[in-house]
């Protein structure tokens, strides 16, 4: 019989293992991907969005393609992933067999992680950190904001998604007021003493749009901040400030159907191995993305969709009973700080028995000039043309 592969949730994680196993895996077994969205909506580039430089419609990409290369796409959201009877129930109602099952449901979010921030005053309060809806409503909020207004961004305590994407989206902002709101102004509070390229930021910041941004680190009350979403207030350190849009991006938690399963740890990560990316705890269930503890890889689209290329391998070599290639990953996020001023941090990784530990790594320099940020800039939209194909064909 053929082997049966679910694949939950249609991200860079699982629309590349879906399309890469559909197009190897050459009628050894039925691939199914679940995902509860008609529309995926890219994480990656939507700051650009919120910088007014890119549409939202740019961002969206449809499972079309992914279907014409054979893979079954059911547009729900599982409810219960199975374990004893392999056996995943789907939340419509109806349930689906599994031989293997591959977990990417990326990130959700931890309620009071700030305190006075739960997911329902996401519509006040937005985190802008699934793209889609959100982005489109922090946009229409940065549009309305009054002529020298306050922008807030709460950022969120490690490890999150995407480890450079807040001070991205604090740089496409700030481009944004210099066209439309010059006099506005960023306060960035911040639980952590420091961030991933925080050189490169800050040096930027200071050429760029000088005197905007304000960042107030642990040592300032960053780490102590309260919000009250129905009165637009944000609480430092006990001193309450009004604000006119604040963007909260909580704590995060490997996707919800990842610990109802029982493949997260006190974390609320799900541990893997290594070298295959299967569940430590379930050796028939692959984990990638976001939700997995993947050692010194961040979380990225860029990441997952490496883990994506293992996990295929894998799967292939345990359906055909051969022995699978040696894993190797690799990542590189980007990020935009003004137009065509991008910088860069990636590497190569490789698994060690206790984690996928970083081999080599590189990252772009201050004071580059034009034409080297530029030459990045240029990449990075090679790189997004190709994990978008990559993922949806
Ligand atoms: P996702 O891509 O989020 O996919 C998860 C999918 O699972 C979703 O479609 C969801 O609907 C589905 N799902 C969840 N639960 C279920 C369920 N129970 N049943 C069925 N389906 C389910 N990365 C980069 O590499 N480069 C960048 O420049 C970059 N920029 C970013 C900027 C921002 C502002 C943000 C927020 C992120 C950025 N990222 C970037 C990170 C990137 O978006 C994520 O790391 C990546 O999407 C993770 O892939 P994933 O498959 O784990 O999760």
């Amino acid at each position: 019989a053929r082997a049966q592969v679910l694949v939950v949730g249609g991200g860079a994680g699982g629309a590349s293992v879906a399309r890469h196993l559909a197009a190897e895996a050459a009628g050894a077994a039925d691939i199914t991907l679940i995902e509860p969205n008609a529309v995926y909506h890219t994480c990656f580039f939507s700051n650009l969005h919120l910088g007014g430089l890119r549409s939202l419609e740019s961002l969206a990409h449809s499972y079309d393609r992914l279907r014409g290369l054979g893979v079954t796409l059911i547009s729900d959201r599982v409810a219960a992933v199975g374990r004893e009877r392999r056996r995943v129930a789907l939340a419509a109602g109806g349930t689906l067999d599994w031989d293997w099952l591959v977990l990417s449901p990326g990130i959700d979010f931890v309620d009071d992680s700030v305190p006075g921030w739960t997911l329902a005053a996401a519509d006040l309060m937005p985190h802008a950190y699934k793209a889609g809806g959100q982005t489109r409503l922090l946009r229409k909020q940065l549009d309305a904001m009054p002529q020298g207004g306050t922008f807030c961004l709460v950022a969120p305590p490690n490890p999150y998604r995407c480890p450079p994407g807040p001070y991205e989206r604090i740089s496409m902002i700030a481009h944004r007021f210099t066209q439309v709101n010059p006099t506005a102004r960023i306060l960035l509070l911040d639980p952590k003493e420091g961030y991933s390229k925080q050189t490169l930021f800050e040096e930027g910041w200071q050429a760029h749009y000088p005197n905007m941004i304000e960042r107030l680190g642990p040592e300032m009350g960053g780490d102590r901040v309260e919000v009250r979403p129905d009165r637009m207030e944000v609480v430092i350190d006990g001193e309450v400030e009004k604000v006119d849009v604040c963007n909260v991006i909580p704590g995060q938690v490997a996707g919800r159907i990842i610990g109802e399963a029982g493949l997260a740890d006190e974390t609320g990560w799900a541990p893997i191995d290594p070298a295959s990316m299967k569940s430590r705890d379930d050796p028939a269930i692959f984990i990638l993305g976001d939700a997995a503890v993947a050692g010194d890889m961040p979380k990225s689209a860029s990441a997952a969709n490496s883990q994506a290329k293992v996990v295929t391998a894998v799967l292939l070599a345990e359906i055909s009973g051969n022995a699978a290639p040696p894993a190797r990953y690799v990542n590189t996020c980007w990020s935009l700080i003004a137009p065509e001023d991008s910088v860069k941090v990636g590497g190569t990784y490789e698994p060690t028995p206790e984690k996928i530990a970083s081999i080599d790594r590189f990252i772009s320099q201050p004071e580059e000039d034009r034409a080297t940020r530029l030459a990045t800039w240029q990449q990075s939209l090679g790189w997004y043309a190709g994990i978008t194909s990559d993922m949806f064909g």
